[in-house]
């Protein structure tokens, strides 16, 4: 599984809100883009910093119950049951976010960590 692109991940991110200013623009530390998938996002109106992990296969093979939960996500698009995880972001304590592919559709959108409750 490759990693995603910065660019994608800058542009996907967008798609959710800062957890301190809430605003939506979002840019990737270069100096934290390594092959270990942990990357460093920040804003650009506060700059506040969160990770972001991209490496989702090692993500997957440590977390054995995700792949029965992603089963059970529905593609807001085609209502098509089932995603592919991108890659995750985890924006504040209480809110961490995965960004998801719908395989039927081919649908981007961001999912709420349904881990949330668990943390
Ligand atoms: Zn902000
Ligand atoms: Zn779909």
């Amino acid at each position: 599984m490759a990693l995603p692109s910065v660019k994608e991940v800058e542009a996907r991110l967008g798609e959710v809100n800062c957890a301190i200013c809430k605003k939506n623009r979002f840019g990737i530390d270069s100096r934290s883009v390594t092959e270990d998938g942990e990357w460093k996002a920040i804003c650009r109106d506060c700059f506040y910093t969160f990770p972001v992990h991209t490496d989702m296969a090692f993500y997957l093979q440590t977390q054995p119950d995700i792949p029965y939960r992603l089963k059970e996500i529905s593609c807001t698009a085609c209502k098509h049951r089932g995603v592919t995880l991108d890659f995750r972001a985890v924006l504040s304590v209480r809110e961490s976010v995965y960004f998801v592919t719908c395989p039927h559709c081919h649908r981007k959108f961001p999912e709420r960590s349904f881990l949330e409750s668990f943390e």
